[in-house]
């Protein structure tokens, strides 16, 4: 159970320094196979979207334990700031231009899931690139988070503090520092079965902003769905879910990291990870509507086939970014 623990609060593991980071020319098919062309294990880092079951459908809310109690940000020191490896200013005063954070999953060492000749940190890289893309041409500015295979946040190691937790929490820095409008997180998911497959984008809502994150979630997975039906390639629609007890573990519900509400770490845990002091921390979450979307499973052999399809990732990508831009179009300028 520990180690559960572990995989729990390293959820996104992410970010490398040394590995190339693919070009935006380089082509993704040989990208990914050259990295793991000998490699048929399947690397389950999607841990937090698969289920105890082979279903891989995530725990009921109604059976999962209770949610923690809020968070008093008052009484817990907040997590350290790092500066991160991308370069991006918020908007100028009176500036209405629509800013979109995409943030390709993973990174670096933490590359997600890994099976069928896929590597998921390559593949989410090359698919923010499409959908930067799409919605560039239609005057919206994205920042991502990363656009190498490095972690976002730039510092030395801090004890207590897990290379995983400070760059996501960089990600989700990066995107209140610029005032973004929403945070899109492009993953792809990985199973212990083979046969779990299809499209799904979660949501949270246990923030203030729930029905937006819901909308917008919903919105995306919709239109994922619908490119690849109008491109004639057959997905499986495994809709927009609730992330807000998507794990449970010892009577705490977790949320996904970035979606989530600020997360507290107890004094005894931050002694546990090696740190000094014993004062329980507190994450900073996301000031702004969310979804974090799992685009076809890695595990599964038709899914890997298709994430290896020109076709079929611009499909993705053009589903993503036309529900990005659909819900921006109904969604009041902040
Ligand atoms: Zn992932």
């Amino acid at each position: 159970m520990r180690a559960r623990l572990v995989v729990l609060l390293t959820l996104i593991a992410l970010g490398c320094a040394a590995c190339g980071a693919p070009s935006r020319t380089t082509p993704l098919v040989s990208a990914v196979t050259a990295t793991v062309a000998a490699t048929s294990r399947l690397i389950p880092a999607e841990t937090f979207t698969a289920s105890p079951t082979p279903s891989a459908t995530p725990t009921p809310v109604a059976s999962a334990p209770p949610a923690p109690a809020p968070v008093d940000p008052g009484a817990l020191r907040t997590a350290p700031r790092d500066n991160y490896s991308v370069p991006a200013l918020p908007r100028a005063a009176g500036d209405k231009t629509r800013v979109v954070v995409i943030d390709p999953g993973h990174a670096d060492d933490e590359i997600g899931a890994a099976a069928n000749g896929v590597v998921e940190k390559h593949s989410n890289l090359d698919m923010a690139f499409r959908v930067e893309a799409f919605l560039l041409a239609q005057g919206v500015r994205v920042v991502m988070t990363r656009r190498g295979d490095v972690r976002t946040y730039v510092g030395p190691p801090i004890a207590g503090y897990s290379a995983t937790r400070r760059d996501l929490q960089a990600r989700i820095d990066l995107a209140n520092d610029i005032n973004a409008d929403i945070f899109v997180s492009l993953h792809s998911n990985g199973s212990a079965s083979s046969a779990d497959r299809g499209v799904e984008t979660y949501w949270d809502s246990l923030r203030p902003f729930a029905d937006a994150n819901r909308t917008l979630a919903s919105t995306i997975q919709r239109n994922v769905i619908g490119e690849m039906t109008n491109a004639g390639i057959s997905v499986l629609d495994r809709g927009a879910k609730n992330d807000s007890c998507l794990r449970g573990f010892q009577g705490r519900c977790f949320p996904l990291f970035l979606l989530g509400p600020g997360r507290g770490t107890t004094g005894a845990e931050v002694l546990q990870r090696g740190g000094t002091g014993d004062q329980a921390m507190t994450s900073r979450p996301t000031a702004m509507p969310g979804a974090l979307v799992e685009l076809l499973f890695v595990s599964s052999p038709a899914d890997a086939a298709l994430l290896q399809s020109e076709d079929a990732r611009n499909g993705l990508a053009r589903g993503v970014a036309r529900g990005i831009l659909e819900y921006l179009n109904q969604a009041p300028r902040g």
